[in-house]
């Protein structure tokens, strides 16, 4: 792969035309991206990438079985209780899918090791919608990592043309781009073409678009958790959506202008400071002295050196 080729990051339409002209798979091209980047041999990828898969799938497990409250008590044991309910509103699959991304999400309010994709803050929807994916269809791991390639794609294309932080950008910026990751991950899993991969990130970005950063207290926690399960519904709709070819209508490169765009009109008050929306309610902010008082009194009870 020669240096300009990396230009075929630049926008999904670059990247499309570059696999069509070489006749590469969609994943191929971030392989190699990644073996220049790293300056790295292919096997150090495949086993990097086999090692972050484990530990999402091991942040499940563990947000479904160990004790899971955070230190303000604002998440408390959310996705065990979703896994256990007797009641499945739509069914038991898209039960499992909510309390996973839920689950992984709290490993990681609680301080546990989770992988960021492409955030921390957003580090539920891949583990949830990945391992729910690898349940259902039964699809072997090496397919599971090619789909986590086409998903670094997706998030270097954001990162490049808009933004994947909710500091910059929102929570569109990153609960939006970890929903795109999955969608096309899902869509490439279960065999789409690029059109489909690409419409499926389109319409996820459609549908995560204006969402604001205002985690309550500054933690990743509320909403962060349960925006990371409604993300995960989110990919799954699109990939459901795009797999029978609906159109998008707007090109997935004009979406992520959108997003960019909104993301630079979006006031700082929503960009993670904590300042507006939900982190600015009556709740919010009484949840914000209790934390701010208890991390002082913690302090004051620290033996002096
Ligand atoms: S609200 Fe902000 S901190 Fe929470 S997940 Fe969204 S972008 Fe991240």
């Amino acid at each position: 792969m020669q240096t300009e080729d990396y230009l075929l990051f630049d926008d999904f339409k670059s990247w499309k035309k570059y696999c069509e002209k070489h006749n590469k798979l969609l994943f191929e091209p971030v392989l190699d991206y990644e073996i220049h980047q790293k300056g790295t041999k292919e096997t150090a990828i495949w086993e990097g990438i086999a090692t972050a898969y484990q530990v999402m799938c091991e942040a499940v497990d563990t947000g479904l079985n160990e004790e899971m409250t955070s230190r303000s008590g604002m998440i408390n044991n959310g996705a065990k209780k979703v896994y256990r309910y007797p009641k499945a509103v739509l069914s038991a699959e898209f039960q499992r899918l909510i309390a996973r991304a839920l689950a992984a999400k709290e490993v990681n309010s609680c301080m546990g090791r989770v992988v960021a994709a492409p955030t921390a803050g957003a580090s539920g929807i891949l583990p949830g919608t990945l391992y729910t994916l690898q349940e259902l269809h039964d699809i072997p791991n090496q397919k599971i990592y090619e789909g986590m390639l086409v998903g670094a794609g997706i998030a270097l294309i954001i990162e490049r043309n808009a933004s994947i932080a909710g500091a910059v950008g929102g929570c569109q910026a990153e609960t939006g781009t970890a929903a795109a990751m999955a969608s096309g991950a899902i869509v490439y899993c279960l065999g789409g073409d690029i059109n489909q991969v690409f419409g499926a990130v389109a319409i996820t970005i459609q549908c995560m678009l204006g969402l604001v950063c205002d985690p309550v207290a500054g933690l990743v926690e509320i909403p962060c958790v349960v925006r990371n399960a409604s993300a995960a519904a989110i990919a799954y709709s699109s990939a459901q959506i795009s797999l029978a070819s609906v159109d998008s209508v707007i090109p997935v490169d004009e979406c992520i202008m959108a997003m960019g765009e909104i993301g630079q009109a979006m006031e700082a008050r929503y960009k993670e400071t904590a300042l507006g929306g939900l982190a600015a309610t009556p709740t919010g902010q009484a949840i914000s002295r209790r934390v701010l008082i208890h991390d002082i009194e913690m302090l004051d009870d620290e033996p002096e050196q």
